[in-house]
């Protein structure tokens, strides 16, 4: 079973060939590892399902149906989600994590703003609970540590039901220990069915976690297989 389908995909800046002809399949409740070295496409590659950019050719299918997106919002609203390396791209300063939690009007023209403090409060619990969040309602989403905005960021995703959610170097700006606790929590939203692309540059995490990888060099997928992991026999 498939969820995203990319094919033969190709990305060209000017004379740059960023994407070659990439295909790859990701299925439900799979985590695909993406790596490869600085300029190989891996950013491209995200713009692409993520809606920020468009293909020059090849075709992408979410759940059998063309993806076209127009832009991230609409990428979004079809099922794909993203958490970019940079956290902040992601969470408005300013609010609270409340607030944060449920930007559903956000870039909008604003028709989600008309609710409520207490309304919002109401809507951002359940998806604070999950995240570990509950206490933090009311704090400023700037006064959370690094590890705190991207549990808000992801949450956020996740309230959203995705199909897919793409998770660009999510360790980047996490403690060690911080990254050690989000490995679980991957694997434990896949175990609920979302297939995760996981883009990385930490091979130890990569092992640890995705079913499959995919390497990219000059533009071009090769795939490979992680050695099996032990998480499938526990
Ligand atoms: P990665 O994320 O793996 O480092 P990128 O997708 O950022 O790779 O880049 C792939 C290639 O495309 C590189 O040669 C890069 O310089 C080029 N590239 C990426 N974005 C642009 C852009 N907006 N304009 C021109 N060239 C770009
Ligand atoms: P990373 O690989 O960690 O995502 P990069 O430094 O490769 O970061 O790229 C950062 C951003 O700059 C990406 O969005 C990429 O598409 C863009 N970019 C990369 N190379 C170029 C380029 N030659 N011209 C314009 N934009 C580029």
């Amino acid at each position: 079973m498939t969820v995203l389908s990319v094919s033969e995909v190709s990305k060209t800046y000017g004379a740059t060939r960023a994407l070659r002809g990439v295909s790859l399949d990701l299925a439900p409740g799979e985590v695909l590892g993406l790596i490869g070295a600085n300029g190989a496409g891996k950013s491209t590659l995200i713009k692409v399902l993520s809606g920020a950019t468009r293909a020059s050719s090849g075709s992408v299918r979410l759940a059998g149906r063309p993806f076209e997106p127009s832009g991230p919002l609409d990428a979004q609203a079809a099922g794909v989600q993203t958490v970019h390396q940079n956290i902040d791209d992601g969470v408005v300063p300013g609010m609270t994590v409340a607030e944060n939690l449920t930007l559903d009007g956000f870039g909008r023209g604003g028709s989600g703003w008309f609710v409520t403090r207490g309304r919002i409060r109401e809507r951002a619990r359940p998806v604070a609970a999950d995240a570990g969040l509950l206490a933090d309602l009311d704090a400023p989403v700037e006064s959370l540590s690094p590890s705190g905005r991207q549990r808000v960021v992801i949450a956020r995703a996740l309230s959203r039901a995705p199909k897919v959610l793409i998770l660009d170097e999510p360790t980047s700006t996490l403690s060690a220990a911080e990254a050690d606790a989000l490995l679980p929590r991957v694997r434990e939203l896949a175990g609920d069915g979302v297939a995760v692309l996981y883009v990385s540059h930490r091979l130890s995490e990569i092992e640890a976690l995705c079913d499959r990888v995919v390497v990219l060099r000059d533009g071009r997928a090769r795939r490979t297989f992680t050695a099996p992991v032990d998480r499938h026999a526990v």
